[in-house]
């Protein structure tokens, strides 16, 4: 313990430790190691950004995709779900309503949908620029050419969010159909930061096949990638894909592992995830106190919410966007923090 305890500290120092003090820390960690490793994550948290959290307002704008990814449940093999996506007003609307609500920064997330061309997506996104000048555009639809991101860019979209998935390559062929590769989506991640977005990288926890190893190789990665925004949330099974039978990652190593990235990037937009409020009632406030600064509620049209399903039991599939806000402020407010009406971007440490 008192070792893992001599880690905690060389991490808070350092930013960074080896690989083998990785995989002992992430192999033994216990309650007591927790709770010291949350204090001085809050302590950082709380230094760079107050008792403020920042918001995004989630549009989940298509479920229609053309990959695979075999733990997820709009995967294109799943013929059950019930397919649909908004338009450009559709869009636009939620916009509004999440301005109103104090959103600044609109997520659109998708499935890899080839319905939206280039050139829409850039419609798209110029149109909310023209609308909202002061909000922050975050886009999350899978893997593009550096061509494409660029376009995305020049049109206003200010941060791409794409989980690395897992850093290791005979790993993510476990996940993935041959297509796909690691090596093509690590590519996509440093294109996107060449080209100047704020860049979110991010994997599951406890997704199948992944050892204490693994997540002390995605540690080293995004230490090696320094993106400005890491998503993490647990696995967590659906019924209709291959992985239906494995279990739910950990809400304790999730929490754990936004301890150890709040201390390697202290400045770090870390949100507590969905996932997170799904495998545990108070799973967002948890993450909060373990270190992250972020939520994202969702602002997609209650009637496609429930067909937007990556996982079993998802939860805020029932509710309007302001319900979403409102309860995500009241937990927040329970718990000592409050939400910000702000783009939230990421602000690099003085040198
Ligand atoms: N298509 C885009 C992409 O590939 O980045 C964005 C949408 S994708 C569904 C968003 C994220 O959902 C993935 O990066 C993955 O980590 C997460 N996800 C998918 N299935 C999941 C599951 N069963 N449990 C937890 N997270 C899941």
């Amino acid at each position: 313990m008192g070792n893992l305890k001599e880690l905690i500290d060389k991490l808070e120092n350092k930013r960074i430790l080896s690989l083998e003090e990785f995989i002992e820390l992430l192999s033994n960690f216990t309650e007591e190691t927790s709770n010291y490793l949350f204090e001085k994550a809050r302590n950082t948290s709380k230094k760079y950004f107050g008792n403020k959290i920042y918001t995004r307002g989630l549009i989940e704008f298509t479920n229609y995709c053309k990959n695979d990814c075999f733990y997820c449940g709009i995967r294109r093999s799943n013929v059950d779900v019930e397919r649909y996506r908004l338009s450009k007003e559709d869009i636009l609307n939620c916009c509004e309503n999440g301005y109103e609500l104090g959103f600044r920064t609109f997520v659109l997330q998708g499935g890899e949908d080839l319905h939206y061309s280039d050139d829409y997506i850039v419609e798209i996104v110029s149109e909310i620029k023209k609308r909202f000048p002061d909000t922050a555009i975050t886009l999350s639809i899978g893997e593009k050419s550096y061509e494409s991101y660029e376009k995305y860019y020049k049109a206003g979209a200010d941060r791409y969010l794409l989980r690395h998935e897992t850093a290791n390559f005979k790993h993510y062929s476990m996940l993935h159909p041959e297509n796909q590769t690691a090596k093509a989506r690590q590519q996509c991640l440093r294109d996107l930061k060449k080209i100047g977005y704020q860049v979110g990288a991010g994997f599951m926890v406890g997704s199948p096949y992944q050892t204490i190893e693994n997540i002390a190789e995605d540690l080293i990665f995004i230490n090696d990638l320094q993106p400005q925004m890491v998503g993490i949330g647990p696995f967590i099974p659906h019924h209709a894909t291959p992985f239906s039978d494995f279990p739910q990652g950990s809400l304790d190593m999730t929490l754990f592992l936004i301890g150890i990235l709040r201390l390697m990037i202290p400045n770090l937009l870390i949100p507590a995830t969905t996932a997170l409020g799904t495998i545990d009632p108070n799973g967002r406030e948890k993450g909060i106190l373990a270190g992250a600064n972020v939520v994202m509620p969702n602002l997609s049209p209650v009637k496609v919410r429930k067909q937007y399903l990556l996982y079993d039991n998802k939860i805020c599939t029932g509710e309007e966007a302001a319900e979403c806000r409102f309860c995500l402020a009241n937990r927040m407010k329970k718990i000592g923090y409050e939400l910000a009406v702000d783009r939230g971007d990421f602000v690099p440490l003085e040198k």
